[in-house]
């Protein structure tokens, strides 16, 4: 085992803090990754606030962080993937049981016993849990460590890793495709991202939002068309008529009006996951026979395909980067609706602590 720098919360209540955490040697198939950037998801929020305690209670201390890049700095001496000096990336999981039907279909993210990046028991016995990103380094599995595209800045790459296939995958298992008339709700980091794809894939895109300032970026982002939310006269003229919709919200709404734009047989699936249940009118669904549904990031081999179709594409994330110093502004920011539209954080700012 070695130390390593990192941030981390020590209660719900607490901020987070410079703290020093252990880091297992490498095994045979790990990479040891230098962490250069690491993106600030809503969850690392929710989770680390312990927001979502009656689903997944939050252990402390918490490193949070699973939109993790950096260079391999390390690999055992059966990985195959992986050399040194190496652009990589870790997303939200760490390990499966490799075994379940959902790992057989190459399904990880589906997988019962699946490790995610921080909070999971660990396996490796290290620490009580895993510990996320917001870290110099890390030691991950080689099965569970991407290739970043040679083209793709690093800092703008990170977020790829969570809000990037959390919002790819569903609209790839939803077929958003030139001519289909697709929402994203709640312009935030996930919701950007949903937009830059959507437009990528060709399909009318209309952005939802509760914060009128945002119209102008959602125009430049890809959008074809901006709604405010708020206002039901603009909600109204695009009733019944829409493909599928991407719920990117972190907060309490009204689900019902998004259900009620959908044309028939459309799709709304929540990726957004506010900590209270949301109430779903029956006759918004039955009338039309539309559906509801949720998704979780995306399997380890489609992060790969949504990295390098982001590699083609040159897409990645517009974002702020900030020092690890800034986290705890940053999340205050994030509750305010007011990030644009990911925090990075540049983790050589650890090194002065
Ligand atoms: P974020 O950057 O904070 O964006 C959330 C956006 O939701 C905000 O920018 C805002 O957009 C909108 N919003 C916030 N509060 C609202 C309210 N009270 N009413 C209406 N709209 C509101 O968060 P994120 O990192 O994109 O994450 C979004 C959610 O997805 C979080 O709950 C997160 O935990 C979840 N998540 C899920 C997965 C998954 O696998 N399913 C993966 C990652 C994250 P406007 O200003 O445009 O209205
Ligand atoms: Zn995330």
């Amino acid at each position: 085992m070695y130390k390593a720098k990192a941030y981390s919360a020590a209660s719900a209540t607490s901020p987070l803090a410079a703290d020093t955490i252990q880091r297992r040697n490498p095994t045979d198939r790990d990479v040891q990754i230098e962490i250069l950037f690491c993106g600030v998801c809503h969850s690392d929020l929710h989770y680390s606030r312990d927001e979502w305690h009656a689903i997944m209670p939050a252990v402390y201390p918490c490193v949070p962080g699973h939109e993790i890049v950096g260079r391999v700095t390390n690999v055992g001496s059966g990985v195959t993937k992986f050399k040194q000096g190496d652009r990589v990336g870790v997303g939200c999981l760490v390990d499966s049981d490799h075994t379940c039907p959902n790992c057989r279909a190459g399904l990880e993210q589906f997988c019962p016993n699946q490790v995610l990046t921080y909070g999971s028991p660990d396996r490796h016995k290290t620490a009580a849990v895993t510990y996320g990103g917001y870290s110099e380094s890390v030691v991950v599995d080689e099965g569970f460590v991407l290739h970043i595209p040679a083209n793709l800045n690093l800092s703008a790459a990170a977020p790829l890793l969570c809000a990037g296939i959390t919002t790819y995958s569903p609209m790839r298992h939803w077929g958003v495709t030139e001519g289909k008339k697709v929402g994203v709700v709640g312009l935030g980091g996930l919701g950007h991202m949903g937009v830059k794809f959507a437009h990528a894939f060709g399909a009318h895109t209309v952005v939802f939002t509760t914060s009128p300032n945002k119209k102008d970026d959602a125009l430049r982002l890809g959008a074809d068309e901006v709604v405010v939310s708020r206002n039901a006269d603009e909600m109204q003229k695009h009733a019944g008529s829409f493909d599928f919709i991407l719920d990117c919200v972190a907060a309490e709404h009204d689900i019902n009006a998004y259900i009620n734009l959908l044309t028939r047989d459309g799709n709304i699936t929540l990726v957004g996951a506010p900590d209270k249940p949301l109430p779903v009118s029956a006759f918004g669904l039955i009338m039309g026979r539309r559906s509801l549904s949720g998704s979780p990031i995306g399997s380890i081999a489609e992060t790969q395909e949504m990295l390098n179709f982001c590699g083609e594409h040159n897409i990645t994330s517009d974002v702020e980067v900030i020092p690890i110093q800034k986290i705890n502004e940053a999340y205050a920011r994030m509750i305010k609706q007011d990030v644009k539209y990911r925090f990075s954080i540049d983790m050589a700012s650890l090194k002065s602590e």
